[in-house]
């Protein structure tokens, strides 16, 4: 059965018009869904009985259950248990300017970069549609306070589970529902080409972040698998086209490892790679785990990376940290509850 926590408006309305309803209950539905947060239809007290009987027949209320709560300052991690038993985390930030949710996209990940912790186990299967649009929602519920930034960065990688991202994109963006400007959506990839392609097309005003992570494709092979399938040259010839046809900014990840890409020759070639492209760098101080060797940057190093770069005129930042205390930073999210 199909969620109902994957329709869009326009599913919907195709829905009602078939059941020869007036097409306006999908916005309706949507408002009761994400607005007032009904947990049975039975609570849409406006749809007439046979309504709810129809949808709930052809329809699956789906929740996902929240099996934990980590509290850190500024920042707590959920961890969620799904209907096959499985686990993903998502991970709330306090800024200023809002709450913003950092979310999983699969179970595991294939994409194998050597740095990170989730990608440690291999994919296990792509999120549905309502496995994400619910890491939202119950959040929500659960937090009383309205999300108003979304990242797909959690564990996975959104690009290798395209079509529910798009779904995912509609759906939350929907101002009759959860409402969250497409400005205020980020993907994070670590650069599928042909997805970026695509996305290139996409009709919405949504953030993309590309995990660059390397300056030259050596380098890049050697700590992201993923380059020697699409080389850095394929990869900034797709950025171009996008940031050209989008008329968007994009961002770059780059995590900080100590002596492997944070000397002053990566930052010098970083410059002569983004030159000329509409971007800005966010330099991530690199989140140490137990099983992996890596250690982050000195802070002078750091530091000298980033004065590199705003001498040649990129746009820099130093990304604020969150979680590392309670593992719930970037990269240190699992999908094996035994293992936290
Ligand atoms: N697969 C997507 C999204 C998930 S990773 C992607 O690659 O973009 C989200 C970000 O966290 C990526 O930039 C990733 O490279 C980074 N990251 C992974 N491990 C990290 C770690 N240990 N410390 C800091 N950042 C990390």
């Amino acid at each position: 059965m199909k969620s109902i926590y994957e329709q869009t408006v326009q599913s919907l309305e195709t829905y009602f018009k078939e059941k020869n309803y007036p097409t306006f209950y999908a916005k309706e539905l949507f408002t009761w869904l994400y607005k007032k947060k009904i947990t049975s239809i039975d609570e849409a007290s406006n749809f007439s009985l046979d309504l709810r009987c129809q949808l709930q027949k052809d329809f699956s209320f789906d929740s996902l259950e929240i099996l934990e709560k980590q509290l850190g300052k500024d920042v707590s991690k959920y961890l969620f248990r799904l209907s096959d038993k499985e686990h993903i985390e998502a991970v709330l930030m306090e800024h200023d300017y809002g709450l913003s949710l950092c979310i999983s996209s699969q179970v595991g990940c294939n994409m194998g970069c050597k740095f990170c912790e989730s990608g440690r186990r291999k994919k296990v299967r792509n999120l549905e549609t309502y496995e994400m649009v619910l890491q939202i929602l119950e959040i929500e519920k659960q937090e009383q306070r309205r999300i108003s930034h979304v990242v797909i960065m959690g564990i996975g990688e959104p690009f290798d589970n395209y079509d529910n991202i798009i779904q995912l994109i509609q759906i939350i963006n929907h101002d009759k529902g959860l409402n969250i400007g497409s400005r205020h959506i980020t993907v994070s990839t670590c650069g599928i080409v042909p997805k970026i392609e695509e996305f290139t097309n996409f009709p919405y005003q949504v953030n993309l972040a590309i995990s660059l992570h390397a300056p030259n494709d050596s380098l890049r092979k050697e700590i992201m698998p993923i380059a020697k399938v699409y080389p850095l040259e394929e990869l900034m010839k797709a950025l171009k086209n996008y940031t050209k046809k989008t008329n968007r900014r994009l961002t770059f990840e780059y995590i900080l490892l100590d002596g492997i890409n944070d000397k002053e020759e990566h930052a010098l070639e970083l410059v002569s790679l983004l030159k000329g492209i509409n971007a800005y760098v966010n330099l991530i101080p690199y989140n140490e785990t137990t099983h992996l060797q890596y250690k982050r940057s000195k802070p002078l190093t750091i530091a000298k990376f980033y004065d590199i770069l705003k001498k040649n005129k990129v746009c820099v930042t130093i990304r604020r940290e969150f979680g590392g205390t309670i593992s719930a930073a970037c990269g240190q999210l699992r999908s094996e509850k035994e293992e936290i």
